[in-house]
């Protein structure tokens, strides 16, 4: 059976004081959690909190990564810099990246084959928009974009990466996915895992939801049977809030 893991995707948000004065809070909290947690801070926050984390339990991440070792690519930072922090996990494709930053399925895939490289666990995002939604082109449009991901990626048993499944039209706006349909999506993705694959991969993978999650409809998604779990955005600035979540039971 997989492990919930509950992640916290601070985005632009929290500097190196801020960050531990979270830590500080959330830290004796964290302990009565069953559930794995994992926080991705910023950069420039990720070695303080891997400091104050250290003996804790609870996993780190960053939330993206160039796929190069090094070289002349201003602005960016290599799968070794995670590694030495050490990070744990790496959100890879999130849909602000994909749709601020060019982040297209071509790079997602030489990320994705990066970080297993470097044996950093990818939180590989995919997810519709509102106007794919309406067209009825959700199941193709995230299958595909979990096809492309992987194409050429060895997976073994399935606890090399995770997905996140962020309906676009979710993230930020307090819309949350009715759960039947996040389980919808999330089961046609882990299916696809056993074509790609094997019933192994595809049983050992875990799939979480993002999009406005909250302590108020954690419950419920938790309750369908192949969410594995949360990419908590705004609700994993504040620690009791999202203390709330990954112990919602
Ligand atoms: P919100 O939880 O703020 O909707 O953000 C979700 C998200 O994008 C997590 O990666």
């Amino acid at each position: 059976s997989r492990t919930p893991l509950f992640a916290g995707n601070w985005k632009m948000h929290k500097n190196v004081a801020e960050t531990l004065e979270f830590l500080e809070a959330f830290l004796p909290m964290a302990k009565n959690v069953s559930g794995e947690i994992a926080l991705c801070p910023p950069f420039t926050s990720l070695w303080a909190a891997a400091e104050r984390l250290k003996g804790s339990g609870l996993k780190i991440g960053a939330q993206n990564m160039h796929w190069e070792d090094k070289g002349a690519f201003t602005g960016e930072i290599s799968p070794a810099m995670l590694k030495e922090i050490p990070c744990d996990y790496v959100i890879i494709g999130h849909s602000e990246r994909r749709q601020h930053f060019a982040e297209t399925d071509e790079t997602v895939n030489r990320k994705v084959k990066s970080a297993l490289k470097y044996a950093i666990t990818p939180i590989i995002c995919v997810g519709e928009s509102l106007e794919q939604r309406e067209k009825g082109q959700t199941l193709s449009v995230v299958l595909s974009q979990v096809e492309k991901a992987l194409e050429g990626v060895d997976i073994h048993d399935g606890n090399e990466l995770v997905f996140a499944y962020e309906p676009i039209w979710a993230i930020g706006t307090g819309k949350v996915a009715m759960p039947s349909d996040a389980q919808e999506v999330i089961g046609a993705l882990r299916k696809k895992l056993s074509e790609l694959y094997s019933v192994q991969v595809s049983k050992n993978t875990r799939i979480l939801y993002g999009g406005s999650v909250k302590p108020e409809n954690i419950r419920d998604l938790m309750a369908e049977p192949d969410i594995d779990g949360a990419l908590v955005g705004g609700a994993s600035l504040d620690a009791d809030t999202f203390y709330r979540i990954a112990a919602y039971d």
